[in-house]
């Protein structure tokens, strides 16, 4: 039978698991509830399985005969929304959802863990599902590279593959993917302007730190339309911007937050280098101080041109050429998998999972408190898995 035929076979136990996890969603690094499902799916196949110190992450190697190694990515966690879809399997904990989908992607990669568990005998090579905790700001991929994760089958994998739902733009069932850069890199700017607070009637006798924050936040606009090639494109948004307490006082600081979306090495050095030079000019420039810190965060997910080959040629072989999607750009999103990418050559690919009854267009985005994923895209997504996976392993 084929994979696909085996996937849809399975694709109900595949939906309770997701609904399951969808009920319970744990946020970051710990989640041990989670983990522990994950646990009970893969149990009885016959996998060595390891779990994580510093995080509950699971690592679950399927060795078929000689081979090399495919490594296969889910991550795991829910985001701080309370949600509001009304769905039956909706979240039952305030404050807690799976907002991203990524109860899909675990539940996905469990199900393909069982079907390639069945291929053991045949299998040529062997197979790391690696089951991913701190997806969303905690870099948990990086804390599991730092555990071993990639040397988990006593050798490197020669390639890596992750998939991710999303909730709108794509169709119910479309993959899509592209060579090169397929996320942004994701930075945090943190600024803070000290000033000397005063009364507000006399601001010449203060250094009031709010008119420039404001410059602050408008000059990094002209930064990046001024220091920036347009084709290698950066965005940088203030999120959080806060200062003072009420109209006739002027506070002693100001602070904002930003981030930072680049698609380069040479943008994303730029950036760490001229936003605190900006700062701290603009500061000088009024007689105050400031301090900002640049943290490199998530790098940018590149996928290799001959992987992303390979899952287009490997959706179009499966499912049919009309499934999936050359990319045109690059998504403005981050993603910890580049931390395995920059290791593992691989490819990241996004598969739609809009409710039909939805306009993909209009339907609420991944870490909306409404975004609903639909369950039929789970049997071809762990289908996708199962397949990237044996026939990687059978090419080389
Ligand atoms: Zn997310
Ligand atoms: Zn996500």
């Amino acid at each position: 039978m084929r994979l696909r035929d085996e996937a849809a076979g399975i694709a109900g136990e595949i939906a309770e698991l997701r609904h399951a996890i969808h009920r319970e969603p744990e946020i970051g690094l710990d989640l041990p509830k989670t983990q522990a499902k994950v646990l009970a799916a893969l149990d009885g196949l016959p996998l060595e399985i390891s779990t994580g110190q510093g995080l509950s992450s699971v690592t679950a190697v399927l060795r078929g005969g000689p081979g090399p190694v495919v490594l296969l990515r889910g991550d795991m966690d829910a985001l701080p929304v309370t949600e509001e879809t009304q769905l039956p399997y909706a979240s039952a904990v305030p404050g807690a959802m799976h907002a991203c989908g990524h109860d899909l992607h675990t539940a996905m990669l469990a199900g393909a863990a069982r079907l390639l568990s069945t291929r053991k005998a045949e299998l040529p090579g062997t197979v790391i599902f690696m089951f991913q905790p701190g997806e969303e700001g905690y870099a948990g991929a990086r804390r599991m590279i730092n555990e071993g994760v990639l040397d988990a089958a006593g050798e490197r994998p020669v390639a890596a593959y992750g998939l991710h739902v999303t909730s709108q733009r794509l169709l119910c069932g479309t993959f899509s993917t592209r060579p090169g850069a397929m996320l942004a890199a994701a930075d945090q700017i943190t600024v803070t302007v000290r000033g000397r607070g005063g009364h507000a009637s006399t601001p010449h006798r203060a250094a009031d730190p709010i008119p420039v924050a404001c410059e602050m936040v408008t000059a990094l606009q002209t930064l990046v339309t001024r220091k920036f090639d347009v084709f290698d494109p950066v965005v940088i948004t203030v999120g959080s911007f806060h200062a003072g307490t009420t109209d006739n006082v002027i506070p002693d600081e100001a602070s904002f937050l930003a981030t930072a979306r680049s698609y380069s090495q040479e943008s994303r050095s730029a950036l760490a280098e001229l936003v605190p030079q900006l700062i701290g000019d603009i500061a000088r420039g009024h007689g105050l101080t400031a301090e900002a810190i640049y943290s490199a965060e998530y790098p940018v997910t590149v996928n290799d041109a001959a992987e992303a080959a390979f899952a287009a040629e490997t959706i179009a072989a499966v499912f049919g050429a009309e499934r999936g999607e050359r990319a045109e750009f690059p998504l403005t999103g981050a993603e910890d998998f580049s931390f395995v990418l920059e290791q593992v050559p691989g490819a990241f690919v996004m598969l739609g999972a809009c409710p039909p009854a939805n306009d993909p267009l209009t339907a609420p985005t991944n870490h909306s408190a409404h975004a609903v994923f639909d369950d039929a895209a789970l049997a071809d997504g762990t289908a996708l898995y199962a397949e990237l996976a044996l026939r990687r392993l059978a090419r080389t």
